[in-house]
C-alpha cells in the first residue's frame, strides 16, 4: 500500500448517513485518450452511422439497469436513468454532433468531446446552482457514449466482491444504484451536492456517502483505510489506531443509540400523562416514503413538493402531479398526508427558467415566492392542485398553503381549489369533496392574524425555518447571523403560543413542521404550548417519542407561562437545560448509565437538508 496521507480528515456534505471504515477502492477516471481523425467527405455518413449505434447501445444499457432492478425501487430513481436515456435521444445536442462529423469532417469521438465541451462551457455560465449540476448529467451521458466510441470498459460495480469504500471523482445514479447489490460499504466523491442525483439514491438506497470532497480521488490510493463519516460529512484517510478506536466509537455509539431507539419505532406518541402528539415525517422525494415505517412516522406532516422539479427540464404536468402524489397516498395509508402546494422562488429554485424569470430579486425571501407565485401563475398552481385533488380519491390527503401573510391570500388559493374542484365535478373525475385545506403560519403577520385565518382553514402548520427568519430578520441562508437565529427566543415563543391558542380556539388542529419540530430538547415547550402533530426527518422520530413518553404535560403547560415571563434566550435556555437536568434525567437519557443526552442544545440550526 503506498501510503502517502495519515490521519488526513477530508471534509465533505453529509449526502447520506452512517459511518463505515474500509479499503478504498479508487474508480480511475483515467479514460482511454479520444483520437482525433480527419475524415473524407465519403466517410462522414458512416461516422453518423457508428455514432448512432453508440447512442442506442447506450441507450439499452440503460434499459438493462432499470429491467434488473425490476420495480425494488421507487420510481425517483429512474426518473434518473430515465432523464439520462432522454439526453441521449436529446435531437439538438446529437445533432449538433453530426453537423461538426458532416461539416467538419471529424471523427464521431472528437466531435462528442468538442459539443461537450461547448454544452459545458454554457452550463457553467448559469447563476443557478442547480441548473449548473444538470451540466453535470450532460457530461456524464457523454462519456458513455464516448465510453462506446472508443470501447473503454468500465468497471462493474455488481462485480466487486470485497467490502471496500468507493472513492470516485463522480457517479451516475445508475452506478449508485447498482452498489445496492454490491459489496459496496459506501462512496465518496469529489463532486456533488445533498441535491445531486447520486446523492438522491444514495439516500434513497441507505448507501452511506459523502460527496463535494473535491479532492478526494487525488489524495486516496486504493487500498488505503479509509472511515466514511457521512453522520458529520467527514472521510479519514488512513487513520492511526487512536482516530480508529474514537470512530469505532463514535460508529458504536451512533449504532447502540439507534438500536435503543428501535423500541420507539412504533407508535402511539404518547406523554406520560396520556397525551397522544402524532409523530409525522417530512419529505423531499417520494423515494423516502420507504424510511417511514422502519421510524414509525404517523404519516407525512410536509410534503416539500418542489423536489418534483428535480431531474426534468420542463414543468411537471398535471398527471405527473396527480401520479406522484397517488403514490404517496398509497403508500402512506393508513395515515395520512399534508401536500405543501409549491414554494418555488426564495432560496429555492431561484433564477429558474422554467418558471418564467421571476428570478434576479434583491431579496428573494421577500420576493415573489411560494403562494405568490402560484397566484401569479395559475397554470401552475391548477396543474398542481388538480393533481392533489384527483390523487385525494385514493388516500387521505391534505393540501396546505405555504407562506400565508394575509387573508386575501387564503382566499384567492380556495377560489382555485374550488375552481378546479368543479372542473373535475363537471369532467366527471372523482376526489375528495371534504379534502382539508391547511395554510402554513411562517409570517409574523399570519402569527398576529392567526384567529382570522383559523376560521378559513382546517389546520395549521407552523413553519418555524421560515418564521424565525422573518420573526427575527435573520436570513435562514445566511452563515454570518447564524448566530442569531433562536428558536427560543421569546418573540418566536410568542408567535408560536398566540398560533396555537387562535387555532385551538377555532377548533382546528395545530401542527409543525419546522427544524424545531425535531428537536427533542425543545419538546417540553412544543407539548406544554399544546401542539396537536409534529413533523420532521423521519429518522428523527424515535428519539422524540422516547422524550415524549418521559413528560407529563400536566407539568408543562405550567412551565411554559413561566418561561414566556423570561426576556432572554439565555434565561430560557437555562431554564429548560436544568429541569432537564433535575426533573426529566430519564426521558432524555439514550443509554442506560449515560448522562441526559443534551445534544443539539436548542440551536437548531436548519439543516442542510432543506437548504
Ligand atoms: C418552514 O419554513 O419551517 C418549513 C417547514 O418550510 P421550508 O423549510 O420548506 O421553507
Ligand atoms: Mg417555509
Amino acid at each position: 500500500m503506498a501510503e502517502t496521507h495519515r490521519n488526513l480528515i477530508l471534509k465533505g456534505m453529509a449526502a447520506s448517513e452512517g459511518i463505515v471504515a474500509g479499503p478504498a477502492f479508487v474508480m480511475t477516471s483515467v479514460r482511454l485518450p479520444i483520437p482525433r481523425r480527419l475524415l473524407t467527405e465519403e466517410q462522414a455518413p458512416e461516422e453518423i452511422e457508428r455514432l448512432r449505434a453508440a447512442l442506442r447501445e447506450a441507450v439499452s444499457e440503460l434499459e438493462e439497469v432499470k429491467k434488473e432492478f425490476g420495480d425494488r425501487f421507487a420510481k425517483e430513481a429512474f426518473y434518473i436513468i430515465d432523464a439520462h436515456s432522454l439526453l441521449i435521444q436529446d435531437q439538438a445536442l446529437w445533432a449538433e454532433v453530426e453537423q461538426k462529423i458532416r461539416e467538419g469532417r471529424i471523427n464521431a469521438e472528437w466531435a462528442v468531446r468538442k459539443t461537450i465541451d461547448e454544452w459545458l462551457k454554457a452550463f457553467a455560465s448559469l447563476k443557478d446552482d442547480y441548473l449548473r449540476e444538470r451540466g453535470h448529467d450532460v457530461e456524464l451521458v457523454c462519456e458513455r457514449v464516448l465510453d462506446k466510441l472508443v470501447g473503454h470498459q468500465e468497471k462493474d460495480l455488481r462485480k466487486i466482491q470485497e467490502p471496500v469504500i468507493l472513492v470516485a471523482h463522480d457517479l451516475r445514479p445508475d452506478q449508485t444504484a447498482q452498489m445496492f447489490f454490491s459489496k459496496v460499504l459506501g462512496f465518496v466523491t469529489d463532486t456533488g451536492s445533498r441535491t445531486s442525483h447520486t446523492a438522491i439514491v444514495a439516500r434513497s438506497l441507505e448507501i452511506p456517502a459523502v460527496v463535494g470532497l473535491e479532492q478526494v480521488t487525488r489524495v486516496v490510493e486504493d487500498g488505503d483505510v479509509i472511515i466514511l463519516d457521512g453522520v458529520e460529512g467527514n472521510v479519514i484517510v488512513n487513520p492511526d489506531d487512536d482516530l480508529c478506536s474514537s470512530y469505532l466509537q463514535k460508529k458504536a455509539e451512533w449504532e447502540s443509540v439507534n438500536k435503543l431507539l428501535e423500541e420507539y419505532a412504533t407508535p402511539p406518541s404518547v406523554t406520560q400523562d396520556g397525551r397522544c402528539i402524532q409523530l409525522c415525517a417530512n419529505l423531499e422525494i417520494l423515494d423516502e416514503i420507504h424510511f417511514l415505517p422502519k421510524y414509525g412516522a404517523e404519516g407525512v406532516g410536509l410534503y416539500r413538493t418542489e423536489y418534483l422539479y428535480l431531474n426534468r427540464a420542463d414543468l411537471p404536468n398535471e398527471d405527473e402531479h396527480f401520479e406522484n402524489y397517488r403514490r404517496l397516498a398509497e403508500a402512506v395509508a393508513p395515515y395520512q398526508a399534508t401536500i405543501r402546494t409549491f414554494d418555488l422562488g426564495g432560496d429555492q429554485f431561484v433564477g429558474e427558467p422554467r418558471l418564467g424569470g421571476a428570478t434576479e430579486e434583491i431579496n428573494p425571501a421577500l420576493g415573489l415566492r411560494a403562494i405568490r407565485f402560484c397566484l401569479r401563475r395559475p397554470e401552475v398552481f391548477k396543474a398542481q392542485l388538480r393533481g392533489i385533488l384527483r390523487a385525494s380519491a385514493y388516500g387521505k390527503i391534505r393540501i396546505m398553503f405555504p407562506l400565508i401573510s394575509d387573508l386575501n391570500e387564503v382566499l384567492a388559493a380556495k377560489r382555485m381549489l374550488q375552481e378546479s374542484m368543479s372542473e373535475l365535478d363537471r369532467e366527471g373525475i372523482k376526489f375528495d369533496p371534504e379534502l382539508l385545506i391547511g395554510i402554513m403560519i411562517e409570517v409574523p403577520s399570519a402569527a398576529l392574524l392567526a384567529e382570522r385565518l383559523a376560521e378559513e382553514v382546517d389546520f395549521f402548520s407552523i413553519g418555524t425555518n421560515d418564521l424565525i427568519q422573518y420573526v427575527l430578520a435573520i436570513d435562514r441562508v445566511n452563515e454570518y447571523v447564524s448566530y442569531l437565529y433562536q428558536p427560543l427566543h421569546p418573540a418566536v415563543l410568542w408567535m408560536i403560543k398566540r398560533t396555537v391558542e387562535a387555532g385551538h380556539r377555532a377548533g382546528i388542529e395545530v401542527a409543525m413542521c419546522g427544524e424545531m419540530a425535531g428537536d427533542p430538547l425543545l419538546l417540553p415547550v412544543l407539548i406544554g404550548m399544546g401542539m396537536d402533530q409534529l413533523s420532521m426527518p423521519a429518522r428523527l422520530i424515535p428519539k422524540v417519542r422516547k422524550v415524549m413518553r418521559g413528560l407529563r404535560v400536566s407539568e408543562l403547560t405550567p412551565m411554559v407561562e413561566e418561561l414566556l415571563k423570561l426576556s432572554t434566550v439565555e434565561d430560557i435556555r437555562n431554564r429548560i437545560k436544568g429541569l432537564i437536568e433535575k426533573d426529566w434525567a430519564e426521558a432524555y437519557r439514550m443509554e442506560p448509565g449515560k448522562k441526559p443526552d443534551l445534544a443539539g442544545v436548542f440551536l437548531c440550526q436548519k439543516s442542510d437538508q432543506t437548504q
